[in-house]
């Protein structure tokens, strides 16, 4: 973009103009192109190029004279072969709705349905939308009575929730810094009104989970200031009469690497900056044996040079306080708290530990630590021996022909082990806090005996990520947001068409844009990539090389490639864009290793807190019952994974920690999250990033049709309004909505006659009864709880 100076602008015309007789109307077009070339985004700007292109030569052949071509422009003529009438439909539609959402957006309208699927475009400033008068004005309401609102999503999956008993999931997409997390806090606020808590506490308690959690797992990155590093799924639990009762998390594959290294531009996760500049302002930091002059290692960047700069940010000191009071509030106790600011310390201060090489007699490659001062810092807050702490990081035990051999630790090794401890404590330490909150708000046990309770997931997932230099975490994500995608796909299209297959049900079949292909590349055993890469990890002499080379042996599909080029390279054609990822550091990233040497010696800390993070494996094992007949499974149920741990053994003491790799959990953790969804009614929401600038009222067309198309918003526009979004059985549909024709005390027996009855009665149109369901339109439902509750 800097490049795109009006010179250079100039200078680029006249050579079009005058090389290729470009007719201006292309001309701006095709600058357009070019710029957004630059800005990376190629494959669909290659192809509107080749279009123009070609239409130019089309043009061309005609032998009409530039000034001709202009005025057949002008004429309306813009293609030169007319697009066959599907091309017409599709393009319309999507220019429709794009068009419209724009419209909206110039009016501060930032929410929009497609069918009941709601897309919310970041305003990019502040809104006056959800003051307690919108509240107020979003519960119970007919959803034609108010504009589109994300408290209308709490609204509908609150009142199915309680009309039929039925748990729900609230699942939010898009790219990062779309406007998911904020949408998941409206939803949680709007929920927790609806919820009626009946006491205030807890209801503040469930509010500030997402402060608390967001504090230790998100960060600012390139895209977003606060970008979530962990994908997070909240359920609410209700009574069955619909009060709020309490709430868990799920968290899902933080990204530790952060905490080591951080990219160009970006900075660690949050609450190191707070934890610095609150412990400052309290006159604390000489006790946590940290510097206000000096920068920690982990947090120095080019942003951020000095201590000061954080020492003296208020910004960072009232995020402390307010961290400190979610805390309280949720329930952690004080010495709980010192114990959190301690680990949070020996991170930062292990970080500065330096090592130098040493030569000895025999070996060249030995380490020792150059500044023992730092040591002995790290060491007395994670309450261990600073002689034990050194001999840890700089060697290490083998086992040779029986005996067990100790071995120094090169400066590159030991600077790997001092890395990993600082990922492993700050991961562990993230873990505690979301299973200690789980603790602090499950709900009593005094539901009842019949009341099970009910609940509603909000998946606050990382969006899909295409950077300029994409790893290991990247492909996590990416795979994450290609099954949650799979899902939609499911719910949406696959399953609903069945269903009017197997109840004879006349409805048109609509195509969608299926990536099953995708997911069994990742995930079919035993050869696909997550496979591949367990099995390349288990070997001591494989590198990131022979890995990619084994990927391109073995992975026969269209959607995998490897570029020219880019050494360890290799491209991945998802359901939403290319991906050329690097596989440099892969092998290690998946290993995840923690050396047991580590391990044993937190485990003899004296602050029962480091003990428990490194006593009890976090790492989550178990069975699940699998739902038979939901295809959304099928490709991880087929080859049923649940953790495939090995357990290491150490040579001087068994560790007892499962050890497993990145892959295989990340494997598992994709399967419990579905497992909680699938178990759900969905509602959708889309949230849509206007533009990459972070700028309000700036709405990039270009960048919004992308997102529109990749995510099958068009197609689902078109299920909807054909398609039947509701099935309920007859016996669910007389016993709900009997009241409407028949007398209370009435009880109609449960057939198709009666329903006929019912639905005739409410005037309302278009529904279908199927063999053993009624068959109606997303607005149906809504109109006849409406009616039961004003019958009532
Ligand atoms: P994501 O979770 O999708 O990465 P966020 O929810 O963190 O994105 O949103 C990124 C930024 O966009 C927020 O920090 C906020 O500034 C802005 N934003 C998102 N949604 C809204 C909204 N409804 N109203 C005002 N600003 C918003
Ligand atoms: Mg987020």
């Amino acid at each position: 973009p800097e490049l795109w100076s009006d010179h250079f602008n100039d200078f680029i015309c006249k050579c079009l103009i005058k090389d290729f007789e470009l007719r201006p109307n292309v001309l701006d077009l095709l600058q357009h192109v070019f710029i957004r070339q630059i800005l990376g985004r190629e494959r669909i700007l290659q192809k509107q190029l080749m279009e123009l292109i070609d239409l130019n030569q089309q043009i061309g052949t005609t032998g009409k004279t530039r000034h001709e071509r202009i005025h057949t422009k002008k004429g309306g003529q813009m293609m030169s072969s007319s697009p066959t009438p599907d091309e017409v439909e599709d393009l319309v539609t999507l220019e429709v709705l794009d068009e419209q959402l724009q419209r909206r957006y110039a009016k501060d309208q930032i929410y929009t349905y497609v069918g009941d699927i709601l897309i919310a475009v970041n305003p990019f400033h502040k809104m006056e939308l959800y003051s307690p008068q919108y509240t107020k004005m979003y519960i119970g309401a007919k959803r034609t009575a108010n504009p589109p609102h994300i408290f209308a999503v709490a609204d509908i999956a609150y009142q199915s929730m309680v009309s039929y008993n039925a748990d729900q999931c609230i699942v939010i997409s898009g790219e990062s810094g779309a406007g998911k997390t904020e949408s998941a806090h409206l939803l949680v606020e709007q929920l927790t009104v609806l919820g009626k808590a009946n006491n205030r506490s807890l209801q503040e308690k469930i509010l500030l989970v997402n402060n608390l959690v967001e504090a230790f797992g998100n960060a600012c990155t390139a895209i977003n200031d606060n970008s979530s590093r962990f994908g997070k799924y909240l359920e609410m639990k209700f009574t069955c009469g619909g009060t709020v009762v309490g709430a868990q998390i799920s968290e899902y594959l933080l990204e530790k690497s952060r905490v080591v290294h951080q990219a160009t531009g970006e900075k660690n996760f949050h609450i190191f900056y707070y934890i610095y500049a609150g412990l400052a302002e309290r006159k604390k930091l000489a006790h946590y044996k940290l510097s206000d002059s000096k920068t920690p290692k982990y947090l120095f960047n080019e942003h951020i040079k000095l201590g000061p700069d954080i020492v003296n940010n208020t910004f960072y000191k009232e995020q402390f306080d307010s961290v400190e009071q979610c805390f309280k509030v949720i329930g952690f106790t004080l010495e709980e708290l010192g114990s959190v600011y301690s680990t949070l310390a020996a991170i930062l201060n292990s970080g500065d530990i330096e090592f130098a090489s040493v030569a000895s007699e025999h070996q060249t490659d030995k380490s020792n630590i150059s500044n023992i001062a730092v040591l002995e810092n790290a060491a007395s807050l994670l309450c261990i021996r600073p002689d034990e702490l050194q001999e840890a990081l700089t060697s290490h035990c083998v086992v040779a022909r029986g005996e067990t051999i100790v071995r120094p630790n090169t400066v590159e090794k030991a600077t790997e082990v001092r890395d990993a401890m600082g990922k492993a404590l700050y991961g562990r330490l993230f873990s505690w806090i979301v299973n200690r909150i789980n603790t602090l708000l499950r709900p009593d046990t005094h539901l009842g005996e019949d009341d099970k309770g009910l609940n509603i997931g909000i998946l606050d997932i990382f969006g899909f990520e295409n950077f300029k230099r994409n790893s290991f975490e990247q492909l996590c994500i990416n795979i994450a947001n290609e099954q949650i995608q799979f899902y939609f796909n499911q719910h949406i299209f696959a399953w609903e068409q069945d269903e009017y297959l197997n109840e004879d049900v006349d409805a048109r079949v609509i195509e969608y844009e299926d990536n099953r292909p995708l997911l069994d590349l990742f995930l079919q055993k035993p050869m696909g990539m997550l496979s591949l890469l367990d099995e390349e990890s288990r070997f001591p002499q494989a590198t990131d090389q022979t890995l990619v080379e084994k990927f391109e042996d073995n992975l026969k599909s269209k959607n995998f490639w490897r570029p020219k080029r880019v050494d360890l390279g290799f491209g991945i054609h998802h359901y939403a864009g290319k991906v050329i990822y690097n596989a440099a550091g892969f092998l290690s990233k998946n290993r995840d290793t923690l050396p047991a040497d580590i391990v044993l010696l937190l485990r003899s800390s004296e602050n029962q807190l480091i003990r428990k993070l490194v006593t009890h494996p976090l790492t989550k094992t178990g069975k699940h019952t699998w739902p038979n007949s939901n295809s959304v499974f099928y490709v991880l149920c087929v080859q049923g994974d649940t953790g495939t741990g090995e357990t290491t053994h150490h040579p001087r003491e068994s560790t007892n920690m499962r050890t497993q790799t990145v892959a295989s959990y990340f494997r598992y953790s994709l399967m419990d999250l579905l497992s909680k969804m699938v178990a759900g009614q969905p509602h959708f929401v889309r949230c849509i990033k206007p533009n990459n600038d972070r700028q309000a009222s700036k709405f990039d067309r270009e960048k919004v049709l992308v997102q529109l198309r990749y995510t099958g918003v068009l197609e689902t526009a078109k299920i909807r309004r054909q398609g039947y979004s509701h099935r309920i059985l007859y016996a669910n549909f007389v016993n709900r909505y009997y009241i409407l024709a028949f007398h209370a005390h009435k009880e109609p027996d449960a057939s198709p006659e009666t329903c006929a009855a019912i639905l005739e009665k409410t005037k309302l149109e278009n529904w279908v009864l199927g063999k053993t369901k009624v068959f109606l339109k997303y607005h149906h439902v809504e109109t006849l709880n409406l009616m039961v509750r004003q019958t009532i």
